[in-house]
C-alpha cells in the first residue's frame, strides 16, 4: 500500500504544527508510525490521501452514527450554507434543535448550545458550582471530560484529596478542588461525599474513554442516590453515549435521570457543537437569565444546527439502533471467538454500537484493570489491520464506533483480516 502522501503531508505538519496534528490521539503516538490524513469519506469507508480505502471504525470518535457523508446532514448544511455563515443573533433552528433534543431527552427541560464537549462540561461544573455553593467536584480515574483545568485530573497515588493534575500548565489549587474516584465503587463516592462540599459528581455513564468500560448494575442509581442524600447534583457526561445507546442516551437506556446532562459529538452531526442541558430550575442560572456567565460568538452556528437537526431528526428511524448494535454485537462476538481460538488472552466490552477489545486481560470494570492491558500486543494488532485497510483508534483505550452505514460484509471482512493476522502472528 503506498502511503506517500501522507507521509509527505505528516512531515510538513509537523514543522508548523504541535507533533503534526490539532488533537493529540490522531498521532498515532501509542500505535508507531505516521497517521493517515484523510481526503475523503463515503458511508461505512474512509480514504486516505493516497486514495487507499478504509472501513472505519473511528468515525470520527463518534459524531458519525450515520455513516460518512449522509445525504441528509450534508444537504440540510449545505442548504443553510447558503444563507449565510453566521450571524452572531437568535435563529429559528437553534429553537428548532433545542426542541428536538428536550422531546429526545428525559428530564432535560432547557438546553445551551454551545461549541465542544469540553465547553459544555467546563460550563456545566461551573454552573453545579453556582447551584450549589460548593466548590469541589468528583471525578472519575479513566473518565475522560474534555480539557479543561479541573478536568485534567487523576488520583495522585493514594492521596486522594490532593490532586496531581495530568497535564502540565494546570493550576495546583485548580487540581484540589477535583477529587477522583474508582469507577464502578460506591463506597469511595460516599467517603468522598460525606464532608458535604461537593458541587457535583460527573461521570460518563458507560465509560467510553478507556476503551469501554460498563457501569456495574446499580452503580449509576446508586450516584443518583447518594447525590440526592448529599445534596450534590449529578453530571451524566453524555459526550458519547448521548444519542447512541438510544435517543434518550444513557438517562433513558438505564433509567436514572442526571441534574445535569452534557453532549457533544453525535449532537452536530460532524460539526463542532456541544450543548448542556437540565433541569428548568438550574438553567434558568445561567446568563442572562441568571447570574452564571457562559457565552460563545460562533454558539448556535447555524451550519452546525441545521446538521445536528438532520442527524438527530434520521435516528427517529427506530432501525438505526437495531442495526448498529446488532452489527456491534457480532463483531464483539466475532472478535472474543477469534482470540480465544488463538489463545489470545482478551476481553472484549460492548455497550450498544461501541465495542473495545482489551489485549492480555479477562476483565475490564474500572482505570486499574484497564491500565493492565498489552498495548504493545494492540498496537502490534492495530498496524496490521491498518495495513489490511481497517482503520482503528490507535489507542487500546479508544472505543470502536459502529455507524448505520457499515454492512454485515464489512463486519464479515474485518473479522476474516483479524483471524488471518493471529493465524499469521
Ligand atoms: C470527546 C469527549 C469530550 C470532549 O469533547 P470535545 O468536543 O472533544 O471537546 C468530553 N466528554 C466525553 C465523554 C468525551 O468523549
Amino acid at each position: 500500500m503506498k502511503i506517500e502522501t501522507s507521509k509527505k503531508l505528516f512531515e510538513r505538519a509537523t514543522q508548523i504544527m504541535p507533533g503534526g496534528v490539532n488533537s493529540p490521539v490522531r498521532a498515532f503516538k501509542a500505535v508507531g508510525g505516521n497517521p493517515l490524513f484523510i481526503d475523503r469519506a463515503e458511508g461505512s469507508k474512509i480514504y486516505d490521501a493516497d486514495g487507499n480505502e478504509y472501513i472505519d471504525y473511528v468515525c470520527s470518535w463518534g459524531p458519525i452514527i450515520l455513516g460518512h457523508n449522509n445525504a441528509a446532514i450534508r444537504e440540510a448544511a449545505m442548504r443553510a450554507a447558503q444563507k449565510g455563515m453566521s450571524f452572531g443573533a437568535p435563529t429559528e433552528a437553534e429553537v428548532k434543535l433545542a426542541e428536538k433534543i428536550i422531546s429526545y431527552v428525559p428530564g432535560v427541560e432547557m438546553v445551551r448550545m454551545v461549541n465542544s464537549g469540553t465547553e459544555a462540561v467546563m460550563s456545566a461544573l461551573r454552573l453545579a458550582r453556582a447551584y450549589t455553593g460548593r466548590q469541589k467536584v468528583i471525578k472519575f480515574e479513566g473518565c475522560y471530560h474534555g480539557h479543561a483545568d479541573s478536568m485534567l485530573v487523576k488520583a495522585g497515588s493514594g492521596a486522594l484529596t490532593l490532586c496531581e493534575p495530568d497535564s502540565a500548565g494546570v493550576p495546583e489549587n485548580i487540581a484540589a478542588d477535583t477529587l477522583v474516584a474508582s469507577y464502578n465503587d460506591l463506597v469511595r463516592v460516599e467517603e468522598l461525599l460525606k464532608k458535604k462540599n461537593i458541587a457535583c459528581v460527573i461521570v460518563e455513564p458507560v465509560a467510553a474513554n478507556m476503551g469501554v468500560v460498563l457501569p456495574k448494575e446499580g452503580f449509576l442509581s446508586g450516584l443518583k442516590e447518594l447525590c440526592r442524600a448529599y445534596g450534590t447534583l449529578l453530571i451524566f457526561d453524555e459526550v458519547i453515549t448521548g444519542f447512541r445507546l438510544c435517543k434518550g442516551g444513557a438517562q433513558e437506556y438505564y433509567g436514572v435521570l442526571a441534574d445535569i446532562v452534557t453532549y457533544g459529538k453525535i449532537i452536530g452531526g460532524g460539526m463542532p457543537l456541544g450543548a448542556y442541558g437540565g433541569k428548568k430550575e438550574i438553567m434558568e442560572l445561567v446568563a442572562p437569565s441568571g447570574p452564571v456567565y457562559q457565552a460563545g460568538t460562533l454558539s448556535g452556528n447555524p451550519i452546525a444546527m441545521a446538521a445536528g437537526l438532520a442527524q438527530l431528526e434520521a435516528l427517529e428511524n427506530r432501525d438505526v439502533y437495531a442495526h448498529i448494535d446488532k452489527l456491534c454485537e457480532k463483531l464483539a462476538k466475532g472478535f472474543s471467538e477469534i482470540a480465544q481460538n488463538h489463545g489470545i488472552k482478551s476481553c472484549v466490552n460492548r455497550m450498544g454500537s461501541l465495542c473495545c477489545l482489551f489485549f492480555g486481560i479477562e476483565n475490564a470494570c474500572d482505570y486499574k484493570s484497564v491500565k493492565k492491558a498489552d498495548t504493545e500486543l494492540y498496537a502490534k494488532y492495530f498496524r496490521g489491520m491498518l495495513n489490511e485497510n481497517i482503520y482503528l483508534a490507535p489507542s487500546q483505550f479508544e472505543a470502536m464506533f459502529i455507524s448505520y452505514a457499515h454492512t454485515e460484509k464489512d463486519i464479515e471482512k474485518t473479522l476474516d483480516k483479524f483471524s488471518i493476522l493471529l493465524s499469521n502472528g
